[in-house]
């Protein structure tokens, strides 16, 4: 049989290069509604939530995307706050320094990142996010990642989400590798691994239980960031 040789790494973000959290998410949009209407904070802050849930299930059934500022829309028609653009752009601010305990690179991260590179191969990063490119960026940069990944594509600047191919594409075409030559690394196994998989990529799932499960067979399994190498090193160099 032949192989396909590898000429990219593409990863996940949340779970896969960060570790998984556990949120109370009321408690992190109360930031937010703080920002919004210090007088009605449970209210808002209730809407807010019930606005993102709506978001995530149309994602859920439809596979298209959204941003925060979408969300913040919502909740505010929803409880006749007016929509003012730097008043949301301020509260979107609160809400994700709430989320930025969550936001830390797994340990190695870098390691792993900087041995691909070695070995020539291009990297790359796709989250389904309704998170604004920007506050991903900067935390992407605190912890050294930044310069190693090759192109970084977040949902919110695209139509679809994981497990779409239209999303496949995008990071596919902005790493410049053809499917069968990229491998995938996620911790989802339908949007990442049946995704990744459904495109022609290989996927690699970073075993957890934290995440809904889906009847998919990985091409291979890691439950550390560090075991990723020598997985992609068996691929690139066969027999
Ligand atoms: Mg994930």
């Amino acid at each position: 049989m032949t192989v396909a040789p590898i000429e990219a790494v593409l990863f996940d973000w949340g779970g896969t290069l960060t570790a998984f959290h556990s949120v109370d998410l009321l408690d992190a949009w109360r930031a937010a509604a703080h920002v919004l209407a210090p007088d009605r904070e449970d209210d808002v802050a209730a809407a807010l939530l019930d606005a993102e849930r709506e978001v995530w299930a149309r994602t859920a059934t439809t596979m298209r995307s959204a941003t925060t500022g979408e969300v913040l829309h919502a909740a505010s028609a929803a409880v006749g706050l007016p929509v003012e653009a730097a008043l949301h752009e301020r509260a979107v601010a609160a809400y994700l320094d709430g989320w930025a305990p969550t936001s830390f690179a797994r340990p190695g991260a870098v390691d792993v990142m900087r041995s691909l590179r070695q070995r020539g191969l291009r990297t790359g990063l796709l989250s389904n996010t309704h998170w604004p490119r920007g506050r991903h960026e900067e935390w992407l940069a605190r912890d050294g990642l930044l310069d190693l990944l090759d192109a970084r594509i977040y949902t919110s600047d695209l139509e679809h989400v994981k497990p779409h191919p239209a999303a496949f594409a995008a990071l596919l075409d902005a790493v410049g590798v053809a499917p069968e030559h990229a491998v995938f690394v996620g911790d989802r196994p339908h949007d990442d691994i049946w995704g990744a998989q459904a495109v022609g990529m290989r996927a690699v799932w970073m075993r957890t239980d934290a995440v809904p499960s889906y009847d998919v067979e990985p091409d291979a399994v890691i439950d550390d960031l560090g075991e990723l190498v020598a997985v992609v090193d068996r691929w690139t160099q066969p027999g």
